[in-house]
């Protein structure tokens, strides 16, 4: 630390110089080890939310050369992180792609409605509000104390494929994460009697647009470390007034409590996702048991129809404690 040095003024007497100290020349202060802490944890998280967003781009061909990407901007942590990262991500790629940035105000009340502009006006990117009063139209529909969720996302959906188709965009990205997609899969499954998630990339219902979901790999703690780091001017995601669903809270729960006894647990579940054996499922639209016979081909992979299931050995980082 430099010494506070003291004014000496030619025209003032020495001992009145000596007694008032000048301020301080400010010289810049050298991080303490908390900020380079900080600025170090900070650093990784970036590095890893931009690897996993690059990968799932890629496994899936989310994004090509030329594309127009609409992002759907909620104002929630998600998808701010989106768009922050696929910014990043543009910045070094060695593909070109557009980035447009649309919110769609649905007048819920309270909404402040000069927080995203305000944010998007410093990005330096395209970006448009689209206004569209589906709260009223929600709420003269639906019967008090029926969820409003259903025709609410499917108003929406109609806006933003119009707004899509507006604006040229040939992908609609949204800020569905890793956690959402493990979410669907079990409420599909406990509730739907389906083995079903949510897609990383689809085609749109009306046939004429790719969504993407970008943050398919990322998990929704490291958003929630990322808005902390970036500062995203967050708006409430409750104003309509509308609550998360029992079903998806009680998933939420028991996803948590699994991951607290068995850490790891739904990144293998998450996994699992991507390594199908559709013989080994029960669906004949998917693996054709009708017309199976024998080709006389042994396989050192193949099924030994008449061993017990394996056991499946853990990694040694998760203790099996079942
Ligand atoms: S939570 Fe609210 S805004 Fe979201 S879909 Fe349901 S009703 Fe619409």
């Amino acid at each position: 630390m430099p010494e506070p040095t003291l004014a000496v003024s030619s025209a003032a007497p020495l001992s009145a110089a000596l007694i008032v100290p000048a301020r301080a020349q400010a010289a810049p202060q050298a991080p303490g080890p908390r900020e380079r802490r900080t600025a170090f944890e900070a650093n990784k998280l970036e590095r890893r939310l931009c690897r996993l967003v690059g990968q799932a781009i890629n496994d899936f061909g989310m994004i090509s050369h030329g594309d127009r990407v609409m992002v759907c901007l909620s104002g929630g942590k998600d998808s701010y992180g989106l768009l922050d990262v696929l910014m990043k991500l543009r910045a070094r790629a060695p593909i070109q792609f557009e980035i447009i940035a649309v919110n769609l105000d649905q007048r819920h009340p309270g909404f402040p409605a000069d927080v995203l502009p305000r944010y998007l006006e410093g990005l330096g990117i395209p970006w448009r509000i689209e206004v569209q009063d589906t709260y009223s139209v929600v709420k003269r529909l639906v019967p008090e104390g029926r969820t409003m969720c259903s025709l609410c996302s499917r108003l929406r959906r109609g806006v933003l494929y119009r707004v899509a188709s507006e604006l040229g965009a040939t992908r609609i990205a949204l800020g569905h994460h890793r956690d959402d997609i493990i979410e669907t899969f079990f409420l599909n499954l406990f509730y739907g009697g389906k083995l079903k998630a949510m897609p990383a990339k689809l085609q749109s219902d009306d046939g004429r647009h790719v969504v993407i979901r970008p943050l398919a790999y990322v998990e929704e703690a490291d958003l929630e470390a990322w808005a902390g780091v970036r500062g995203f001017p967050i708006i409430p995601c409750d104003l309509c007034g509308s609550q998360e669903t029992l079903q998806r809270k009680q998933v939420k729960a028991m996803l948590q409590q699994w991951e607290r006894q068995h850490p790891g647990r739904v990144q293998t579940i998450f996994r699992s996702l991507s390594n199908v054996s559709r013989s080994h499922l029960l669906d004949g639209a998917l693996f054709d048991f009708m017309n199976l016979a024998p080709d006389g081909v042994a396989r050192a992979e193949g099924d030994r129809a008449f061993d017990p299931p394996e056991d499946h050995a853990l990694p040694s980082s998760v203790p099996d404690t079942d």
